[in-house]
C-alpha cells in the first residue's frame, strides 16, 4: 500500500556539517503548515539565525497571501479572492488584486499551451471529485464515485470565454453562472516563482514539493540536491536532482486520493474522461519558472508521453515519467541534472 504523503518531493537537503563558528554560515530551515494545505518549507545558510528568521518571514507573508487570494474554501475580511470571484460566478464582476488577474491570465495561456489537459475553470468537475474523495476519507466503507451525470454536467461549465478577465477595471466576471475557478494544478507553483523572486540569493523554497532554489546554497557555488519521492513509498528516492536556480516540480497520483471498490482513485482529472488520468503515476518537471513548471507537470502527468515530451521541448523544460508499472521515461537533457 503507498504511503500517504502529502508533498510530492521531499528536500534531501545536504548537510552543511559543522561550520567554524564566525567563518561559514549556518544552514537553517523554516516548516510551514499554513500554506495551500500543504507542507512549506524554506532553506537558506545565513549569517545569523536572526537574519534567517527574518528572511523566511517574509517569504512566508508573501506566500500566505497567496494562499489566501487564491483560495476557493474560505473568505478573509477585507478581501476578495477566487472564492469572491466563484461566488459572485453570473452575479456581478468582482474587483480583485492584480496577482489574481496576471494568475488567471497565465493559466489561460498554460490551458492553450497544454492542448486543454490543465483548465482551471473546470473547477466544477474538480469540486464532485473534491466532495468524492473527503466522503469516502472519511467513511471509506461507502466510498462513492461522483456521478457520471454529474460529471458530463458539471464539465459544461468550464468554458474559457465565460472567464472574463478585465484588466482595465481589474475585475473578474464567470458569465456562466455554473462555472466555478480552482487553481490547484498552478497555485503552489506559481506563488513559489513569485516567492523565488522576491528572496535573497541562495534560498531553496519548497511549497508542497514545488521547489525552487534562487542559488546555489554557498559562496563556492555547491548545489542544493532535492529528492524526488518514490511513489511506492519507502525511504528511498526516485532520484536526487542538483539545483541551483530551477524549479522542479513533480505531480503524483500519491499526493491526494481515495478508494472505491479497492481501486485508487487520485487527484489529477483528465479533461478528457473526467477521471483521474492513468497513464502515470508521477512526473517531475525541471525548468526555470515555477508556475510552468507546475502547469507542465499535471500537463504531462494527463498527456500521453510523446505530446508531453514535445511540449515539455518547446517550453525548455526536462521532465521525467513514471508510469503505473514503474518504468520511466526521460527528456534527453533530464540526466545532466541528476544527482542520484
Ligand atoms: P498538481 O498536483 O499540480 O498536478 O495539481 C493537482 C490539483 O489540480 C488537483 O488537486 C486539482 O485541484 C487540480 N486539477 C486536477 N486535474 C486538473 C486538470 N486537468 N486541470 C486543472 N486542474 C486540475
Ligand atoms: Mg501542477
Amino acid at each position: 500500500m503507498r504511503r500517504c504523503i502529502i508533498t510530492g518531493l521531499i528536500l534531501s537537503l545536504l548537510l552543511t556539517g559543522c561550520a567554524l563558528p564566525g567563518k561559514e554560515k549556518q544552514q537553517y530551515q523554516a516548516t510551514y503548515l499554513d500554506i495551500f494545505d500543504t507542507v512549506t518549507s524554506i532553506t537558506a545558510r545565513c549569517d545569523s539565525e536572526e537574519d534567517f528568521w527574518q528572511q523566511a518571514g517574509e517569504i512566508h507573508d508573501l506566500l500566505l497571501r497567496y494562499h489566501q487570494l487564491f483560495d476557493i474554501y474560505n473568505v478573509y475580511e477585507g478581501l476578495n479572492n477566487l472564492k469572491t470571484v466563484n461566488d459572485n460566478a453570473g452575479v456581478a464582476p468582482v474587483a480583485v488584486d492584480g496577482e489574481i488577474i496576471q494568475l488567471l491570465k497565465d493559466c489561460r495561456d498554460y490551458y492553450e499551451l497544454t492542448d486543454h489537459s490543465v483548465n482551471v475553470a473546470m473547477g466544477r468537475v474538480l469540486e464532485l471529485w473534491h466532495e468524492a474523495r473527503s466522503a469516502g476519507l472519511d467513511d471509506p466503507e461507502h466510498a462513492a464515485l461522483p456521478e457520471a451525470a454529474a460529471l458530463k454536467e458539471a464539465a459544461a461549465h468550464s468554458d474559457w470565454s465565460a472567464v472574463e478577465i478585465d484588466e482595465e477595471a481589474g475585475t473578474v466576471y464567470l458569465a456562466d453562472p455554473e462555472l466555478r475557478l480552482d487553481v490547484g494544478a498552478v497555485a503552489k507553483g506559481w506563488s513559489a516563482q513569485r516567492a523565488a523572486e522576491e528572496a535573497p540569493e541562495g534560498f531553496l523554497i519548497s511549497v508542497g514539493g514545488n521547489v525552487c532554489a534562487t542559488g546555489p546554497k554557498d559562496d563556492s557555488g555547491t548545489p542544493w540536491v532535492v529528492g524526488i519521492t518514490d511513489p511506492d513509498g519507502g525511504s528511498g528516492y526516485l532520484h536526487t536532482l542538483y539545483d541551483s536556480d530551477r524549479a522542479i516540480v513533480t505531480s503524483g497520483d500519491y499526493q491526494r486520493y481515495y478508494v472505491v471498490d479497492g481501486v485508487t482513485y487520485h487527484h489529477i482529472i483528465d479533461p478528457e474522461t473526467l477521471y483521474p488520468a492513468r497513464r502515470f503515476c508521477s512526473v517531475t518537471v525541471i525548468c526555470q519558472d515555477s508556475g510552468l513548471a507546475d502547469a507542465l507537470s499535471t500537463a504531462l502527468f494527463v498527456l500521453p508521453r510523446e505530446e508531453g515530451e514535445t511540449l515539455a521541448q518547446s517550453c525548455g523544460a526536462e521532465a521525467m515519467w513514471m508510469d503505473t508499472e514503474g518504468n520511466r521515461f526521460y527528456t534527453s537533457g533530464f540526466s545532466n541534472w541528476i544527482c542520484g
